[in-house]
C-alpha cells in the first residue's frame, strides 16, 4: 500500500470511495467505452453535449483505485466546459502524466494530484483510461486534444 499512499494521496482515495458523477445517462448524446488490458480497468463514459458545451457527464466502470478516481476527478473538471476547454484540459493532463509537473509553471491545482503518476509507469494507463476515452469522444467532434 505504500505505493498507493505516495501516489494517490487523500484526494484519490476519496474519489475512489465516493466517485463523483457516477452512473449512466439515458439521454446521452455521446458514449464511449475504454479498456485497459494491462490492469483490467473498464470505463463507460456518457456525455450530454449541447451547442459545443458538455452539459452533463457521468461514468461507470470497474477497475483499480487510480482508474476510478482519475475518471471521477476528470468528470468534475470537464462538466460544464466547452469541448475546446475540455480538449485543453485533456492536453494539460496528458502533459502531466508523460512529463511530470517540473516543467509546467501553471498547473491547474485540480490536476496536481496526477503529478506523481509518471513515477509509476505501470499506473499511467490506469490514470489515463477515462481521459483517453473522453478524447475518443472529442475526436468525433473534431476538437480532440493532441
Ligand atoms: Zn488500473
Amino acid at each position: 500500500m505504500s505505493e498507493l499512499n505516495d501516489l494517490y494521496q487523500e484526494i484519490i482515495l476519496d474519489h475512489n470511495k465516493n466517485p463523483r458523477n457516477w452512473g449512466k445517462i439515458d439521454a446521452a448524446t455521446h458514449f464511449a467505452e475504454g479498456f485497459n488490458p494491462l490492469c483490467g480497468d473498464r470505463v463507460d463514459l456518457y456525455l450530454i453535449v449541447n451547442n459545443d458545451k458538455i452539459e452533463d457527464i457521468k461514468f461507470e466502470g470497474n477497475g483499480c483505485a487510480i482508474s476510478k478516481a482519475s475518471a471521477s476527478v476528470m468528470t468534475t473538471l470537464i462538466k460544464g466546459k466547452s469541448l475546446a476547454d475540455a480538449a485543453a484540459i485533456y492536453n494539460e493532463f496528458h502533459k502531466i502524466i508523460t512529463e511530470g509537473c517540473d516543467h509546467n509553471h501553471d498547473i491547474d491545482e485540480n490536476l496536481e494530484v496526477f503529478c506523481g503518476v509518471k513515477q509509476y509507469p505501470g499506473r499511467v494507463k490506469c490514470a489515463a483510461l477515462a481521459w483517453h476515452t473522453l478524447n475518443d469522444i472529442l475526436k468525433r467532434n473534431g476538437t480532440n486534444g493532441k
